[in-house]
């Protein structure tokens, strides 16, 4: 199987990107965001415990997503692979993610990393809040705060991901088809 994760800061355009790819090598499209939003939604007791800290922009703690995460591991049949979008975001995920894939022999196959600035950030969900009604997307504190914690938790994953040579950054500025054609350029060598 292949483990492509889908990096980047949040509003870099990894749920937009996120189909195409999925469709093209036939993978399961792995959001934990959506994840997350689907257990808010059916008031599940796991949705109580996220909800607060989602809409203060925190993480939800580690343990929590990677118990989602290895569940649908074992669970999903028929495809070539999983699309992981928004796991790991902390050191202590992408290392419990490779301790999981060593239970199989498995690895990480490539970090695919939408990159985009941080004045593009803020004004992408900006424009994200209007069409989707996110309330993490609504309160300018709350998006500073989920950028600051993608800087401070999130971003040294570039180095770890580097360090095993499996680090491929793409330009996210340009249009969705722009942006889709280097994705693909680079996906299509593993
Ligand atoms: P975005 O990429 O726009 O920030 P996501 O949909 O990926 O949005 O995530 C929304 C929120 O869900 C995050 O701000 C965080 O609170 C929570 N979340 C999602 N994935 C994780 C994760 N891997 N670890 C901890 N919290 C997570």
């Amino acid at each position: 199987m292949k483990y492509y994760i889908l990096f980047g800061p949040p509003g870099a355009g990894k749920g937009t990107q996120a189909g195409a790819m999925v469709e093209r090598y036939n993978l399961c499209h792995l959001s934990t965001g959506e994840l997350l939003r689907s257990e808010i939604a059916a008031g599940s007791p796991l949705g109580l415990q996220a909800k607060a800290l989602i809409e203060a922009g925190n993480l939800v703690p580690d343990e929590v997503v990677e118990g989602m995460i290895e569940a649908r591991f074992k669970s999903v049949e028929g495809v070539n692979g999983f699309l992981l979008d928004g796991f790991p975001r902390t050191i202590a995920q992408a290392e419990a993610l490779d301790k999981m894939l060593a239970k199989t022999g498995e690895e990480v196959t490539a970090c695919v990393s939408l990159m985009i600035p941080d004045s593009l950030i803020s004004e992408r969900i900006a424009h994200r809040a209007q069409i989707e009604g996110r309330a993490d997307d609504a309160k300018p504190e709350v998006v500073e705060n989920r950028i600051r914690t993608y800087h401070d938790k999130t971003e040294p994953l570039i180095q770890f991901y580097k360090a095993e040579g499996k680090y491929c950054e793409i330009d996210g500025v340009g249009t969705i088809e722009e942006v889709k054609e280097r994705i693909f350029g680079v996906m299509d060598r593993f």
